[in-house]
């Protein structure tokens, strides 16, 4: 994923989880907050509605206890019960007439006898109507009976109430009177602070427990008695009411299948369940219009963090890129090229940084070609020298050869032919000449080699090691078994290298392992290692070592560390194996001790 995806998949990340996590917080504080209110809200209003239907029917209960308990009514009707005079019906119709103008809601007052006949009324028409069957009757000749709702001919919401009339502890007859249920279903159609869609309801329990809805509902005028809520539904508020319950309910479901808030209060004298509730859709319009404000606002701020980031994440990557580019640039060996970056921020900062550094770079880099030039030119001037050397040694070492084998010549001659006439002195001096002329040969020798060296580059091949020391034993034997010297080898492995130089390789290195022994008889072992590129050569003696700081200067031409008398010796030997390792490719070295032994390393490129 490339560096301007991730930024803004980060950006957009943390700011819309951490917009969505205020907005999700923000919304469920709200709801509660609302909910919290409208609920206290609804249940003072229960509290308050409660207190009213219950002063409303103790209302009821005053007023026919008012009537019925009337000496004129009470009197007439015992003596009506002793004597069946007509008269006594009378006073008692004309007792009753008395109660039934000033209250609007009374449609007529009716006495009925302990058979449920109606014996005397305010409306004449009624009288010897049979109510024996029916509940008014039936309750209302035990006790206070308040609840016998009925729908009149007129389509009217009425009531009976009706209650027993005693003398003596012994029921004279039942009072009932037939109003209007208007003033009780005033107080459920009060939807003061209710807003659009809260209601009351109010409902009683029926025989077989389920609720019966007793008062017309807001939006279902015939929700009086036309509404059954059956018990066991108890997501309802009537049967949550019924079962006692007085509290608040945050989420319940009413008649019209609504999700609502919920009040309850149950009416235990009459076994009445009375709730106010509201709908959540009224109630939570605000956070839902805030909710619907919300993901508005998180999609604008989506889209801007989009449009921002990807300005802002191209801003940044253009600098890489630019960077990038200028990189590859300068590692393609351009060091000229600058970043033109020039925002003051930390790229702008980096930038400076960075041309700095290539400024830093390109002078390095031209003092190093300069230094590089000047090591160039010295080692052409070196290897101009050393050709000059060789061929002036080449040159001199030849043009010496020839005098120098008349010198040895003559000297013979002058031993061979005055040996006889030459005294001791004379014959020493002869002796000295002849030896000096032989160092001097081998010096010529050796200088020879070292000036022809160099000439072999192009001759490399295949050469088989194992012939190299068995030839190169061959060429020592007489030194072998003198020192009574042991050569140690495995299978030497094939290289390619100079089959002349392999053998002054191994011949100068063999016969110094062997010419500087010690006491012991030399034992020189050879060992190698196949490296990835090159051949690793051990050749290791147990002679009498070297002193650690000789270690290189006994590569140099000339130098030697022993006297001539000690050691016979040009001091070349060394300075042409290291010459021989480098037309290979090579390094030589050495590790030693004093008195232990020698082992000289060297390598031979593959
Ligand atoms: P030389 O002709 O004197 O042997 P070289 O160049 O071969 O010249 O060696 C240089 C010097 O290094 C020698 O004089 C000797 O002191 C020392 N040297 C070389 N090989 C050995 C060895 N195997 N053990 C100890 N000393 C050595």
């Amino acid at each position: 994923m490339k560096v301007k995806t991730r930024i803004i998949l980060a950006v957009l990340l943390v700011s819309i989880s951490f917009l969505s996590v205020v907005t999700f917080i923000t919304y469920l504080s709200t709801k509660s907050a609302i909910t919290n209110s409208v609920l206290n809200n609804l249940d003072s209003i229960a509290t308050i509605q409660k207190n009213r239907i219950i002063d409303n029917l103790n209302d009821s209960k005053e007023k026919m206890f008012l009537i019925k308990n009337r000496i004129a009514v009470r009197e007439n009707l015992i003596n009506y019960k002793k004597n069946k005079n007509s008269f006594n019906l009378k006073k008692v119709r004309e007792n009753l007439l008395l109660s039934i103008y000033p209250n609007g809601f009374v449609k007529n007052f009716s006495i009925l006898n302990t058979k449920g006949i109606v014996i005397s009324s305010t409306d004449l028409s009624l009288v010897n109507k049979d109510y024996s069957k029916e509940p008014v009757f039936i309750k209302g000749s035990k006790s206070d009976s308040l609840d016998n709702f009925y729908i009149d001919e007129n389509k009217k919401p009425s009531v009976y109430l009706s209650s027993p009339i005693k003398y003596n502890n012994e029921t004279i007859g039942i009072i009932l009177i037939d109003s209007y249920a208007d003033k009780l279903l005033s107080i459920t159609s009060d939807h003061t602070g209710l807003g659009e869609t809260g209601e009351i309801t109010m409902g009683k329990r029926m025989a077989n427990g389920n609720a019966l809805s007793i008062a017309p509902l807001r939006y279902n005028p015939d929700g009086f008695l036309g509404l059954v809520i059956p018990k066991n539904a108890v997501h309802r508020p009537i049967i949550l009411a019924l079962k006692g319950e007085e509290t608040i309910f945050p989420n319940l479901i009413n008649y019209r299948g609504k999700r609502i808030l919920s009040a309850t209060r149950y009416l235990k004298d009459v076994d009445w369940g009375l709730t106010v509730n509201i709908d959540h859709d009224e109630v939570f319009m605000p956070i839902y219009e805030l909710q619907r404000l919300m993901v508005f606002l998180i999609l604008s701020a989506t889209l801007l963090l989009i449009i921002t980031s990807i300005y802002l994440s191209e801003q940044i990557t253009k600098s890489f890129r630019k960077l990038t580019e200028t990189v590859y640039k300068i590692s393609e060996g351009d060091l000229t090229q600058r970043i033109t970056i020039n925002s003051n921020d930390e790229i702008g900062y980096m930038a400076t940084a960075f041309n700095q550094m290539t400024e830093n770079l390109e002078i390095k880099f031209n003092e190093a070609n300069q230094l590089n030039k000047y090591l160039n030119d010295e080692i052409i001037y070196r290897r101009q020298v050393e050709a000059e050397l060789k061929k002036f040694a080449y040159i001199s070492s030849h043009d010496l050869q020839e005098p120098l084998r008349s010198i040895v010549s003559y000297v013979e001659l002058l031993e061979k032919r005055y040996k006889d006439k030459l005294d001791e002195r004379g014959l020493t001096y002869i002796n000295s000449v002849v030896k000096a002329s032989k160092t001097m040969k081998y010096l010529i020798n050796d200088l020879l080699t070292y000036s022809r060296l160099g000439n072999e580059q192009s001759d490399f091949k295949s050469i088989d090691l194992n012939n190299i020391i068995s030839h190169v034993i061959e060429i020592l034997k007489v030194s072998i078994e003198e020192n009574n010297a042991v050569i140690e080898y495995p299978n030497m492995p094939v290289i390619t290298a100079n089959y002349i130089l392999m053998i002054q390789l191994f011949q100068n290195l063999i016969s110094n392992a062997i010419k500087y022994r010690s006491d012991k008889s030399p034992v020189i072992k050879i060992s190698f290692e196949e490296m990835e590129n090159e051949w690793l050569f051990k050749i290791s003696d147990n002679g009498i070592g070297i002193d650690s700081q000789f270690f290189d200067k006994i590569f140099v031409i000339f130098q030697r560390l022993h006297g001539k008398n000690e050691y016979e010796g040009t001091g070349i030997g060394l300075t042409i194996c290291k010459k021989i390792i480098d037309i290979h490719n090579g390094r030589i070295w050495l590790e030693s001790e004093l008195n232990k032994g020698t082992d000289f390393y060297f390598t031979i490129k593959k």
